[in-house]
């Protein structure tokens, strides 16, 4: 697809854009092409002319090549509504995730409160299945609608399991909006569950330093972040990715890291920890780009 093509379609698209600049890492080389567009109608028209292009929402759990990504990329993080239709309520693809919380904060709905401090987007969180503090997009999602290529359809069975869902498993599928069913409730006891849980993360995670969130996969009964800890990891650098000195299952961009940097330091974590306790880690950052 030419610059061309794709500004017929779409308003706002730019060539060479540093994924870097899209990514809560701050890695990751330029994307060939990259959309942004403001209306749903903009988005199925992209993936009707490009249906392999590569679906973003806020880069919250990316890691993208040095090299960039070739191809078209759409971000949807212009796609913003968020819609109350009695207890439900429709988040569009890139609605964020902490402005919904707040939403049904103020709607005095509970049941999202989880989600507060995850700095994703309702069509990222439903993809991940995202979750924290015993909640998770699986208890609340109803349905979603979605497009592949040319067609837009609606789902209801998501095959969620953990940070997984129908559309891990197909990339294909672009998450236009999500339906959330949640619960009448107190507003003040779902303010003070939404602060206890930022209070929680402002504590333990290094929530002033890029990151994309947990670096790995929970394991099993023990955190990932607890075994890489138990084997003297916290600190550990490659380049200028680091794992986290305050929570070991985050790695940080201290400043300049690539992304052959953060491999790196996947593997040596992995590496260490499956020779020091026998478990074997699997990232949960999902690798894009050369
Ligand atoms: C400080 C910090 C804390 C975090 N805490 C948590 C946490 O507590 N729990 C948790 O689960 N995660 C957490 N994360 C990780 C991340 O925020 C979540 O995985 C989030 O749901 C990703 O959303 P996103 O919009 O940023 O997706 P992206 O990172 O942009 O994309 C992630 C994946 O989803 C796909 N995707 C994105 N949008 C769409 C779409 N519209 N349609 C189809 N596929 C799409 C992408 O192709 C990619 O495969 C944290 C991250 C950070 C930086």
């Amino acid at each position: 697809m030419t610059l061309a093509q794709c500004r017929a379609l779409c308003a706002a698209v730019t060539e060479n854009e540093p994924m870097s600049a899209r990514t809560t890492l701050k890695i990751g080389g330029p994307a060939e092409l990259f959309a942004l567009p403001c209306r749903e109608e903009e988005m199925t028209a992209l993936l009707r002319a490009a249906p392999d292009a590569a679906v973003i929402g806020n880069g919250s759990n990316l890691l993208v090549g040095d090299r960039g990504i070739r191809g078209l990329v759409i971000c949807t993080a212009a796609l913003r509504q968020i819609t109350r239709e009695g207890d439900c309520l429709v988040l569009a693809a890139g609605a964020p995730l902490p402005r919904a919380a707040n939403f049904a904060l103020e709607c005095g709905l509970a049941g999202l409160e989880f989600c507060g401090g995850i700095p994703g987007t309702a069509g990222g969180a439903l993809c991940m299945n995202a979750g924290a503090y015993d909640g998770e997009m699986a208890d609340v999602v109803v349905s979603s609608r979605y497009a592949e290529g040319g067609q837009t359809r609606a789902e209801t069975d998501h095959a969620f399991a953990y940070r997984r869902s129908v559309y891990t498993d197909n990339p294909r599928r672009a998450v236009l909006s999500v339906t959330l069913r949640l619960a009448e409730g107190d507003k003040a006891a779902i303010g003070a569950k939404m602060e206890s849980i930022a209070a929680k993360r402002r504590e333990r995670q290094p929530l002033d330093r890029p990151s994309a969130g947990s670096a790995f996969r929970r394991p099993g009964s023990r955190a990932a972040a607890e075994l890489i800890e138990s084997c003297g990891l916290k600190g550990a650098a490659v380049g200028g990715a680091q794992v986290s000195e305050k929570h070991a299952g985050f790695i940080i961009n201290r400043g300049g890291a690539t992304c052959e940097d953060v491999k790196r330091l996947l593997a040596l974590v992995g590496e260490t920890v499956l020779r020091e306790t026998g478990v074997a880690l699997e990232p949960e950052i999902k690798m894009m780009g050369e």
